[in-house]
């Protein structure tokens, strides 16, 4: 297995010769967002294979599974759909917009993102160019002066979202600054002034006002219509997205007739595209803003099978364990830190038959795998998936199920499974 710092210094060397080739980002090294900048994509597929096959290779092998191929994106370049930048001036003089150098808060000025949506960027550079002819004072962190801290854009299938936060709710000109930037993009469907007056690291505060239309964009994903608030979690690839949740349904086997639950479920997507393949669906997520997204993506969807609850997912999985209360398939989809101890003891108690995990930390993921492992789960599919091109994150989908119930010996002889390894047949 190749050390840490070994690893370290191939990408440094593969990201310099990159470099020389002019094929890597100008700004990559500074920015630090896109670690496999200038790589050619199938080396960068390559090298995701094997980082995720360093990590769960023997954890996967005691099950007798071997990780699948990863799923590439056909557009590994302008995919994102979130696009955020900081605003800041220099001198009091020009307008810089970008991103916070790796590890500081000085900010990079970027004109163009090779992985940010390009309608996005364009309206990014619109936005300073409108700047000085409205007098907005960008706002410096350490006086804790001025107007405008960051923009969010979000770019949906039917519409774009521009969220300009504040450090206070005044903003003089405002209906003239969003009346000029729609007579450049018509396709901008809604403004949003968020307030974020607190000195934090956080883009976005607790307080919206709208300035323009719904206050929230719909995407369209395969048949169904999503509402996007402007701090609800929403998929940043919606490629690859398709492909994801296509592949979580697959590994889920519904017929039909199952109770799902949908924890960590964000504005429901997963749910709801399972919602009509299952008896029915429980979704579960902390935040109440995506929770009242979700239940509008319920009810704008026609889909009567579901509903949602804003709680810790942890903790309902506690409560549902003292019940008793048991669903035939689980779907988890946790932030990048992973599950809890505490969840996967109460998934274990409560023998759920059948667990998709969706991950996007593989580390936290090599560790709850294991914490399933040792409470009775099997692990019989393991699939990467690449959300993130020119980064090195992956996402990947795991089905886990029930090693045979009360089993006394570690050597598990069921052949008469469908996803039967080949160590199993030799056994
Ligand atoms: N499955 C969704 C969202 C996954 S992202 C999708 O594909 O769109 C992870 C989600 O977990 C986020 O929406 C986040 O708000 C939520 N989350 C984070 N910590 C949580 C917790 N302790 N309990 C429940 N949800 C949590």
């Amino acid at each position: 297995m190749q050390s840490k710092a070994g690893a370290e210094d191939k990408k440094l060397q593969s990201f310099a010769s990159a470099q020389a080739a002019n094929r890597a980002c100008p700004y990559a090294l500074k920015c630090g967002g896109c670690d496999y900048s200038g790589l050619p994509y199938t080396v960068q597929l390559e090298n995701k294979q094997k980082r995720m096959e360093e990590l769960l290779g023997a954890i996967l092998k005691k099950d007798g599974v071997t990780l699948s191929p990863i799923v590439g994106a056909d557009n590994p370049f302008h995919y994102r759909n979130k696009v955020h930048s900081v605003f800041v001036s220099e001198r009091k003089k020009t307008v810089q917009r970008g991103i916070y150098e790796k590890n500081s808060h000085r900010v990079i000025d970027i004109k163009e993102c090779r992985i940010e949506n390009e309608k996005a960027n364009e309206i990014m550079e619109e936005i300073r160019r409108l700047i000085p002819s409205f007098k907005i004072q960008m706002y410096d962190e350490d006086r804790e002066r001025g107007l405008l801290r960051h923009v969010l854009i979000r770019v949906a299938s039917k519409g774009i979202m521009v969220i300009l936060v504040t450090s206070t709710s005044m903003f003089p000109g405002k209906k003239n600054f969003v009346t000029a930037l729609r007579r450049k993009f018509p396709e901008i469907t809604t403004v949003v002034q968020n307030i974020n007056n607190k000195r934090t690291s956080m883009v976005l505060g607790e307080r919206n006002e709208v300035l323009y239309g719904p206050g929230f964009v719909v995407d369209d994903r395969l048949g169904l219509d999503f509402r996007i608030s402007p701090d609800s979690f929403y998929q940043v690839n919606s490629e690859q997205t398709v492909k994801l949740y296509g592949l979580v349904l697959e590994v889920a086997g519904l017929t039909g007739r199952e109770t799902v639950w949908d924890l960590y479920c964000g504005t429901g997507t997963i749910g709801m595209f399972m919602a009509s393949h299952a008896k029915e669906v429980l979704g579960v997520e902390l935040n109440k803003n995506a929770v009242t997204d979700a239940k509008n993506n319920a009810r704008v969807n026609a889909i009567t099978n579901i509903r949602f609850l804003a709680q810790d997912a942890t903790d309902y999985m506690k409560q549902a364990r003292g019940r008793g209360e048991c669903p035939d398939v689980l779907c988890m989809d946790p932030p990048r830190s992973g599950s809890t101890k505490e969840f996967i003891e109460a998934a274990a108690a409560l023998k759920i038959p059948r667990i998709v995990y969706v991950s996007c930390g593989p580390e936290s993921l090599a560790r709850d795998l294991i914490c399933f492992q040792k409470r009775g789960y099997k692990i019989r599919r393991a699939v990467p998936v690449d959300m993130f091109p020119q980064t090195e994150h992956v996402e990947t989908v795991c089905l886990l199920s029930q090693r045979k119930p009360d089993t006394t010996i570690e050597v598990d002889l069921d052949i008469s499974e469908l996803e039967v390894s080949s160590a199993e047949t030799k056994a």
